[in-house]
């Protein structure tokens, strides 16, 4: 009885590891992948500001996404991970549970500011603007599920919007690209000077893809920049994604 019993806890440990295997999909490099709201606001003729105000006039991240060196991408890896919001919304949560009973505990208060800070964090570097205006959770929620969950043998849900939030404060990117006199003013630039700015400031060539407006004007849309697995530092790209940029390109107002 003891035996077969020592034998289903092996065979359940070993099935537990065959289902983390599964999940855990390796990849070869991430895109980080930030976005000029300003042109996605023309791309869609519209768009709407998220409940916490008009975001800030910078590049806004759009997403972390593993990547294999073929050009082809994992998405949607784990099924049964579905986006945890109180990972991210856990402030009304908490707040509204658990802060009576805790507020007096030094340990909770540390936590509630780290999770403050998160959230505002991402409402801050990873607004969303789709419409209806909304909260941000959806398109985070769409981000973990789709590119996150295939990044789970390296991070885990709130890791992986942490490395995001690091990796945008990494580099500002407007800061380098106004030092090179390439500013969202509704001007024309060329496409070279803007991937020479990049590399010139970070020693990476950036990836850069391009949307098109109302007026058919191309626009600096999405700036790619790669990341190495554990999602930290940034890479030379081994593989630049499609672009579908011309050579001269405009960078709209916000
Ligand atoms: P992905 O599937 O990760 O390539 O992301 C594409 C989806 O994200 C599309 O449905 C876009 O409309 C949406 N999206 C891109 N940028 C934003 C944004 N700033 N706010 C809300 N949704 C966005």
């Amino acid at each position: 009885m003891k035996r077969s019993f020592s034998i289903f806890i092996k065979l359940f440990v070993i099935l537990q590891s065959i289902s983390v295997l599964c999940v855990s999909e390796e990849f070869d490099f991430f895109y980080f992948v930030v976005q000029w709201p300003g042109s996605y606001c023309d791309t869609k003729n519209h768009c709407c500001y998220p409940k916490s105000g008009k975001p800030a006039a910078d590049f806004g991240i759009h997403g972390l996404w593993p990547n294999y060196k073929d050009g082809s991408y994992p998405s949607n890896c784990d099924p049964d991970a579905l986006f945890d919001e109180s990972q991210v919304r856990f402030l009304i949560k908490m707040t509204q549970v658990t802060i009576l009973v805790y507020c007096f505990c030094l340990f909770f208060v540390y936590n509630m500011e780290q999770l403050t800070d998160l959230m505002s964090k991402m409402q801050k570097s990873w607004p969303t603007l789709s419409c209806p205006s909304n909260d941000g959770l959806k398109f985070w929620s769409h981000e973990w599920v789709k590119h996150g969950t295939c990044a789970e043998s390296e991070l885990d849900q709130r890791e992986y919007f942490e490395a995001a939030l690091k990796l945008k404060d990494k580099v500002n990117l407007l800061q380098i690209l106004k030092d090179a006199v390439i500013k969202p003013d509704d001007r024309f630039y060329d496409l070279d000077k803007i991937k020479d700015a990049i590399e010139e400031a970070t020693g990476f060539t950036p990836g850069i893809d391009c949307n098109i407006d109302s007026s058919h004007n191309s626009q600096l849309y999405q700036i790619y920049q790669c990341v190495d697995t554990s999602g930290s530092d940034f890479i030379q790209c081994p593989r630049l994604p499609r672009s579908r940029c011309p050579s001269r390109v405009q960078f709209p107002k916000f």
